[in-house]
């Protein structure tokens, strides 16, 4: 591979370990970004190509200009273009004109984020949400009637679970749905305002048939919450008899759909509208149903509707890989104030803290990508048939539920940071991030509020860990339990921490070693997360005996202990997916890069819990400051490296669109620097006051035409380490110094003035920093 980009083209060659992980290796070794490319392009890299050729496609973009209901009528007629174009559909069965390929269906879909977050979410509504509940609800009868008009987009479909007063839970809805054995039909009825279904998209415009969740009612027994196929909307766009609706009008983001409520006061639709799959009704109103316990059932039926999150995981990444393609190409190019080469501005990311800000979260993109394509295998695996036990979809919803939330809040967070980290330019629509951010934010709530889905794992969490007694005798029971006592033991008195004390003394580079091992990293990723898990448990168990209010209440105190322990478990799969992937790849200098970049995950997220592990006896606080010293350390290793990072993501500038990340930034540096450099040559360039008045009388005076502005050549205002030398010049002069300097100036001017003994200068710098 080559790269030319931070320097001279350096070959592929096979370093060996040790001289990959000195620092030398750094500046040596080069990304293969194709190589990485189409790792990162995983399993349905065809399939996610597609969605990206259509993202890339000028008729599929966001038109930032557009009010409320242009948007919605462009991304309307998107929709319509997107059914054309074919690819939408390749999950629908092959008997209707599908290829059930259910993972490369998602791979290209997420993809269509880019093109306009609203296009996503709208085709998301009919083919992932209407269309998959009549797939996956529904039998032969409902896939003929219905799936030709869904896949065709000739019946927009409106996905009407929520409801005003019950989005979370669901199986507390309202809305009702009674058999009528004498003319063989379901009456749907929202009996009071809170069973209102809201927030639906297409509901207020476009929609002209539901898929309605509502409670089944026969022969006076309430069987739970099943879906109903119900036409909403005549050929002429008004409502049919008995339904009623409102447009939920301007949101925070997504303003390209037409989201709105609906109301059913007695609707009747035929008995076979049961998308019956789960659960039926016979003509003489006798309840079936192949899963006995209600619970379960109900718990199924959602199951099979799993993809919503497994999309939203890919796209909120999708999100963040093109934002930090945005962010970091910018911070490459653009420069803020001089700091060692007086003629010479910092690249933004040469310094430490955008650095920071820019490559932990490049890290943990990384990290999201890697857990979302064992996603997406998973999934398919489970859709396709090719792994479909009951395990495997159990195992599946947890995953989906560990890893949305994190996705979608690592989404927005890198999304903020970008727009932060290209300042002014950041907050520009033409810039992309910010209005990307916009549209993300809802993808943490929909399709399962994150909060209330890190509950479902811990849950899951709480019955793999009980799962470990059931059947054990009661010796081995003993033995389990006294292994967590002696645990917790240990680390309540700081035995665990005293002895890593021992091998902390011997070198610190030793402490640091040890760290960066994956055994070390996956070592302390999962005991933070078996012991938070265990104390959970533990304290949950003393509950057993309590009543059930005193047991809710105990489960309450509990609750965000579990969230925390959810969250610690989504993390250790990211980072166990990462490390995979790793292993999968060749050895060579883009797999020593990677492993930098793990790294930085995995040390990243120690460095978040440092408390916990403190705390709990896990480190000492020797080791404890050695992972942000190590992190600093990798930092600068990844720093040239960056780019090729980026752009091994593959988004070009059809997928961007970002005028900051276009080079004209770079460019408008070039043409400041030629110009300045050719006035300096000429002599035309003025003498900055300051300059003027340290050389005291003698100096000579600006000609006529020079600028008189406190600027230095380069037309920067002072670095942080120039300013160091101006502040003591200006002390020298007893002048005032310049006001226009930045905290981070005053900081290095304070430090400048420390070391040089100086009190006079650094008392006077602090009436500076006070001011
Ligand atoms: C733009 C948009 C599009 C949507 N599209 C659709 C659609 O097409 N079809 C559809 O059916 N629905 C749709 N929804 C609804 C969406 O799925 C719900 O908003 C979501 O499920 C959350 O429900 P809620 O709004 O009632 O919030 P609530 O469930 O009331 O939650 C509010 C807050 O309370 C917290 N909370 C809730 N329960 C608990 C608990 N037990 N413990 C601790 N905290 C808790 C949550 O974390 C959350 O922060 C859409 C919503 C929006 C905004």
């Amino acid at each position: 591979m080559t790269s030319t980009r931070f320097g001279e083209t350096v070959s592929d060659r096979a370093l060996n370990d040790h001289e990959l992980d000195s620092p030398a290796a750094a500046d040596q070794a080069r990304i293969d970004t194709d190589l990485l490319g189409r790792r990162l392009l995983g399993r349905w890299a065809d399939e996610r190509l597609e969605g990206r050729r259509k993202a890339a496609d000028p008729e599929y973009w966001r038109d930032d200009t557009l009010a409320m209901p242009e948007h919605r009528a462009r991304t309307l007629q998107q929709l319509e273009r997107l059914a054309n174009d074919g690819a939408v559909n390749i999950a629908f069965p092959k008997a209707q004109g599908g290829d059930e390929n259910h993972g490369g269906n998602i791979a290209g879909f997420e993809e269509l984020v880019l093109a306009d977050p609203s296009l996503q979410i709208k085709a998301g509504v009919q083919w992932g949400l209407f269309g998959a509940a009549v797939m996956h609800l529904g039998t032969a009868y409902h896939h003929e009637t219905f799936l030709p008009g869904i896949m065709d987009f000739s019946v927009p479909g409106i996905y009407a679970m929520t409801e005003t007063g019950h989005g979370s839970d669901v199986a507390a809805i309202g809305t009702t749905a009674t058999y009528d054995e004498a003319t063989q039909e379901w009456v749907v009825n929202t009996p009071f305002r809170g069973a209102w279904k809201d927030y639906l998209g297409n509901a207020a415009l476009h929609g002209r048939a539901a898929v309605v969740f509502a409670k089944l009612i026969t022969k006076g027994v309430d069987h739970g919450v099943h879906a109903f196929y119900v036409p909403v909307r005549g050929d002429d766009g008004e409502f049919l008899s008995g339904i009623g609706g409102e447009d939920d009008g301007v949101k925070g983001g997504l303003n390209g759909i037409d989201n709105g409520r609906l109301h059913f006061t007695q609707v009747r639709v035929p008995r076979r509208n049961l998308l019956n799959r789960y659960g039926d009704v016979a003509e003489d109103g006798t309840y079936s149903s192949p899963i006995e316990s209600p619970g379960r059932r109900f718990f199924t039926m959602l199951g099979t509707l799993v993809q919503g999150r497994v999309s939203l995981d890919g796209a909120s990444n999708a999100a963040a890989k093109a934002g930090l393609a945005i962010g970091v190409t910018y911070a490459n190019q653009r420069r803020q104030f001089t700091a060692g080469d007086p003629n010479e501005e910092v690249v933004l990311l040469d310094y430490q803290v955008h650095q920071r800000r820019l490559l932990t979260r490049l890290a943990t993109t990384y990290a999201v990508a890697f857990a979302h394509e064992q996603l997406l295998q998973h999934f398919h695996g489970v859709f396709s048939g090719e792994h479909d036990t009951p395990e495997n979809r159990e195992d599946l919803e947890t995953l989906a539920a560990a890893l949305k939330p994190l996705s979608t809040w690592h989404g927005l967070s890198t999304l903020q940071e970008m727009r932060e980290a290209c300042g002014g330019a950041g907050f520009l629509a033409e810039n992309r991030v910010a209005l990307l951010h916009h549209d993300l934010d809802i993808y943490t709530t929909f399709e399962g509020d994150n909060h209330v889905l890190l509950q479902l794992v811990g849950k899951r969490l709480l019955s793999d860990y009980a799962e470990q007694f059931k059947g054990a005798d009661p010796k081995r029971v003993a033995q389990i339990v006294a292994g967590q006592a002696a645990e917790r033991v240990f680390s309540g008195s700081g035995l665990r921490s005293a002895a890593q004390l021992v091998v902390d003394r011997g070198s610190t580079a030793r402490s640091v070693g040890v760290l960066r091992t994956p055994d070390e990293q996956r070592r302390l990723l999962t005991d933070r997360v078996e012991t938070m898990v265990a104390d959970v448990a533990v304290r949950l168990g003393r509950a057993k005996k309590l009543s059930k209010a005193e047991g809710a209440a105990v489960f309450n105190e509990n609750q965000h202990a579990l969230i925390e322990a959810s969250i610690a478990h989504g993390e250790l799969l990211q980072w166990e997916a990462f490390t995979t992937a790793l292993d999968e790849l060749p050895a060579g200098s883009t797999k020593q890069v990677l492993t930098w970049v793990r790294d930085l995950f995995g040390l990243g997220l120690i460095e978040r819990h440092l408390a916990w592990y403190l705390l709990n006896g896990r480190l000492s606080t020797q080791r404890g400051a050695s992972v942000t010293r190590y992190i600093d350390r990798l930092l600068t290793r990844i720093r040239p490296h960056a780019q090729d990072l980026v752009d091994a993501f593959g988004y070009g500038p059809d997928h961007l669109r970002a005028k900051i990340a276009s080079g004209a930034e770079a460019e408008r540096q070039r043409e400041a620097r030629e110009y300045l450099q050719a006035e300096r040559a000429a002599g035309r360039a003025p003498i900055t006051e300051k300059a003027l008045k340290a050389r005291g009388s003698n100096a000579k005076l600006p000609t006529e035409s020079s600028s008189t502005i406190d600027v230095d050549a380069t037309g920067a205002k002072p670095s942080p380490a120039s300013a160091a030398a101006d502040a003591a010049e200006a002390a020298e002069a007893e002048t005032e110094p310049a006001t226009d300097t930045s905290p981070a100036e005053e900081a290095v001017a304070a430090t400048a003035a420390t070391d040089d003994a100086d009190e006079r200068t650094a008392e006077k710098r602090e009436s500076v920093s006070e001011s």
